[in-house]
């Protein structure tokens, strides 16, 4: 199990999800199958255990949130989570419909939400869970937002969804959204408050964020105090001034945003500086934005290293860290953050043996990463984690290759991959020829960070066992652990399954194969030594 991450890669969860009551451990047949699904915490739950552990969640959704990332399993137990699947993705059931795949999940006894309906034009009861005719669809709506308090768990909307799959593939995405989904997102909780001050972020880009402080209200069951205010066109499409009194909503109930301005206050229309605050450098504009176009600025540098040890996952490093070392002088930059020994901070409070073991392990677990976080870590600008998956799957799979292409090919040869922008093409060329970069990616490789991608299921090496899939059971010589046999089966095209069954098209027996290759023989299904399969493959 992982978790939603940043919308590509997540954290592995297994060991915590397998504390949730409820989930089954086996399905009624052998299938692939990827499910989607929302883990909570009731309200009155919330109540209980955020009171007993000091209040230090806002809501019950930061709690779940906050839970399920614990190291230690046993905490996670001991907070009654729950979850609801809402989806599921499977090349095995060649469903052309959501509502085949949830019945079945419901079948096979996943909780779902009792609050999902299908609705059809002409209904025709078919299903499990028979839709309802189309024109009920605005009355249901209508029913859960009179009901949304009624519900043990806090919902912020409801999302309405086309069923047929050949559809939704039909109607596509824009840029950001599906056109397949209406999100409907129930009236935010506002309150009023007041404009103390507005200060101005500078992001690792370089960009530019105005933040509202606020004196803090209470809105939906969290204390507010500050709101962003995006960039000057959104200040003055509200005509803001400090000393405003405002109207504050938390927008889906996370974000809160400034929605309007109830009273003005005597000061003038607020206006972005001109100059970075930190390094005095002019703002340069790009669109609606600011950017402070300074490498060195120490808003940047600082923001840098933040996204870099959170891209990494550093446990026991944080923000707070960073900026400890930072402000004291104990480094200037990334590059210094890599040399640094974490045994020099003794001197400081509230750095004791234990805590910089904390922080020595939290530095050399992140090592494991992988060489695509590495990348993403660096925060390369126009190089996002998208350009480098592009990247690596078409067989860049150290820095060196990349170097190499910059020397060999022509300047216009990164334009030619598919997904890969001129912007894009021109900043992979300048940052991997630039001095200070590749420093930094000796540093990181001799620190032992993984610089190379290892060789995984999502590559392609060849079509030789499409339609085919296979069993295996039994140990290898060439293969060990097992998995990579399964690896291997997945690249040259071939479907895996745990179980043998009719559909099993090869049974893959290595030494000691057991009741696995009796069953297939039984059915008749080839069966592969492990000498057939290496030759099969070439
Ligand atoms: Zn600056």
């Amino acid at each position: 199990a992982v978790s939603r991450g940043n919308g590509l890669v997540g954290n592995d969860i297994t060991a915590n999800v397998k504390t949730i009551k409820g989930l089954p451990e086996k399905l009624s047949s052998s299938v692939d199958l990827a499910v989607r699904g929302e883990i909570f915490l009731d309200k009155k739950d919330f109540e209980v255990y955020n009171t007993k552990m000091g209040n230090i969640y806002a809501n019950p959704r930061n709690f779940a949130a906050g839970t399920i990332r614990r190291i230690k399993t046993e905490e996670v137990a001991a907070v009654p989570l729950k979850i609801l699947c809402y989806d599921a993705y499977s090349s095995d059931l060649s469903a052309d419909n959501a509502r085949k795949i949830h019945d079945f999940l419901a079948l096979n006894h996943f909780p779902m939400s009792p609050a999902i309906r299908f609705f059809q034009e002409n209904s025709a009861p078919n299903s499990l869970f028979a839709p309802a005719p189309f024109w009920e669809l605005s009355q249901y709506v209508e029913e859960l937002l009179n009901k949304r308090q009624d519900f043990p768990y806090e919902i912020d909307g409801l999302v309405i969804k086309v069923s047929e799959y050949p559809l939704r593939e039909e109607l596509g995405y824009t840029a950001r959204h599906p056109r397949w989904a209406l999100a409907f997102k129930f009236e935010s909780p506002q309150n009023e408050s007041q404009v103390e001050d507005i200060t101005i972020q500078i992001g690792r880009t370089g960009k530019v964020t105005p933040l509202a402080l606020i004196t803090p209200v209470q809105i939906a069951g969290s204390t507010v105090s500050r709101a962003t205010l995006h960039n000057q066109d959104y200040i003055n499409g509200l005509e803001l001034s400090i000393g405003d009194k405002v109207l504050v909503s938390k927008r889906g109930d996370i974000i809160p945003a400034i929605e309007k301005v109830t009273e003005k206050s005597e000061h003038p229309l607020f206006q972005t500086p001109a100059a970075c605050p930190a390094c005095k450098t002019s703002f340069v504009t790009k669109g609606a934005h600011q950017f402070c176009p300074n490498p060195d600025c120490p808003e940047r540098i600082r923001e840098k290293l933040v996204y870099f040890v959170q891209t990494l996952d550093m446990e026991n490093i944080g923000r707070s860290t960073v900026e400890l070392l930072l402000n004291k002088g104990y480094i200037h930059n990334l590059s210094d953050f890599l040399d640094f020994d974490f045994g020099t901070l003794e001197t400081e409070t509230g750095f004791g043996p234990k805590k910089i073991a904390l922080m020595r392990a939290g530095f050399e677990k992140s090592k494991k990463e992988s060489f695509k976080t590495v990348l993403s870590a660096l925060g390369l600008e126009e190089i996002g984690p998208k350009a480098i998956e592009i990247l690596l799957d078409h067989g860049f799979n150290d820095v060196q290759s990349i170097q190499r292409a910059i020397q060999n090919e022509s300047s216009d040869f990164f334009k030619t991959i598919h997904g890969i922008g001129e912007t894009t093409a021109l900043a992979i060329i300048r940052h991997f020829s630039d001095p200070e970069v590749l420093s930094l990616l000796d540093k990181l490789q001799l620190q032992g960070f993984q610089m190379r991608l290892e060789p995984s299921q999502n590559i392609s090496l060849s079509t030789k066992l499409s339609d085919t899939l296979w069993v295996v059971t039994g140990s290898f010589a060439s293969f060990q652990p097992r998995e990579r046999a399964l690896e291997l089966i997945k690249q040259h095209g071939g479907r895996t399954a745990s179980s043998v069954s009719k559909n099993t098209t090869h049974l893959l027996a290595g030494e000691n194969a057991g009741s696995k290759l009796t069953k297939a023989q039984s059915l008749g299904i080839k069966i592969i030594s492990e000498k057939e399969f290496l030759e099969m493959l070439g």
